[in-house]
């Protein structure tokens, strides 16, 4: 397979930010989401248990303080109103025919998606990250953007599903503005919908073998992958809509490479259970993570977030993941 023929990924924002700020999260977000403090609001028992591994980890480890919080409080927002997600038609058939050829499921269909939510969404994800130093300026940039129409959500989300990031990074360059955070709040701000149509799909996955690395439902990269139960079956995870779909672990997932020399992975000492994967031939890496059970989606940006040391051991070593 040939990376540069598939598609890109949207990185996550909290990659950018976890340098150490350590912001108490209540100073982070003062204005913008206080109301959500105020009022009792029901939280979804799955988004709870997000929320309390966020903040054990911003208890453990205080370079991760700031970004755990931002991601909260992320969290919070995306999953308070979620976007209404009409049904998705998509025949067996079809669905068996695009994956033996190698195209996600959401390609070229009509994904019903709540665009004026979507939109909402990303301008009260502007609010949190104009909240948060580094990225105040930026989000603030993207927000006027959006309310000038010059950036338009509807577009934007046709891109993601196109799996054109390079167009929505070439779009932010002529407006002058930050292309990977507006990346990232898309990201965000799609993923309930998008994990909703994954959900709805997975069961046609079975319908055809997928060979690719990128996700058989939206095309984007793996976030992770895990290596589940007592069988050790890789499972790649799309960071995207949250899909899972098996994989051959003798294999790069990047660029096909089965031999033995170009596979080797990387590890803290004395954590063997989370590696990043690498590829010596195109020098791709994933992480891979031991679960006994499938990771639910909303505890995949917590997880990829625990583990991101090994990012930064394997960008380190010139390894990249995909983009
Ligand atoms: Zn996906
Ligand atoms: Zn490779």
């Amino acid at each position: 397979m040939d990376r540069e023929c598939t598609n890109e990924s949207l990185s996550p924002l909290v990659h950018g930010d976890a340098g150490g700020n350590d912001d108490p999260f209540f100073d982070v977000v003062t204005v913008s989401d206080m109301n959500l403090f105020r009022r009792r609001e029901q939280i979804r028992p799955e988004l709870a248990t997000a929320l309390a591994q966020l903040e054990q980890l911003a208890e453990s480890q205080p370079a991760l303080r700031s970004a755990a919080r931002l991601q909260g409080a992320i969290m919070r927002v995306i999953y308070r109103d979620l976007p209404a997600s009409g049904a998705l038609d998509l025949a067996p058939e079809r669905a068996a025919e695009k994956l033996r050829v190698g195209t996600p499921l959401l390609r070229d269909e009509p994904v019903p998606l709540d665009l004026p939510a979507i939109e909402a969404l990303m301008l009260q994800l502007c609010g949190i990250a104009r909240e948060h130093g580094d990225a105040a300026e930026a989000a603030r940039a993207i927000d006027a953007a959006l309310r000038r129409r010059t950036l338009d959500a509807g577009r934007l989300a046709g891109q993601v599903l196109l799996g054109q990031a390079s167009a929505i990074r070439e779009r932010a360059a002529e407006l002058g503005v930050d292309g990977e955070l507006l990346c990232a709040l898309l990201r965000f701000s799609l993923f309930p919908a998008l994990a909703t149509a994954a959900a709805q799909l997975a069961p046609l996955l079975t319908a055809a073998r997928w060979e690719q690395g990128y996700c058989p439902i939206c095309g984007s990269w793996p976030l992770l992958a895990e290596q589940r139960g007592l069988e050790q079956v890789r499972f790649l995870r799309c960071g995207l809509c949250a899909a899972e779909w098996a994989t051959d672990r003798l294999r790069c997932l990047f660029c096909g490479s089965r031999d033995h020399e170009d596979l080797g992975y990387l590890h803290v000492e004395g954590d063997d259970q989370k590696r990043a994967v690498t590829c010596e031939r195109c020098r791709g890496y994933i992480k891979v993570l031991a679960s006994l059970a499938p990771i639910p989606p909303l505890d995949l940006v917590v997880h990829d977030l625990a583990t991101i040391h090994l990012d930064l051991v394997a960008i380190e070593r010139g390894y990249t993941a995909p983009i």
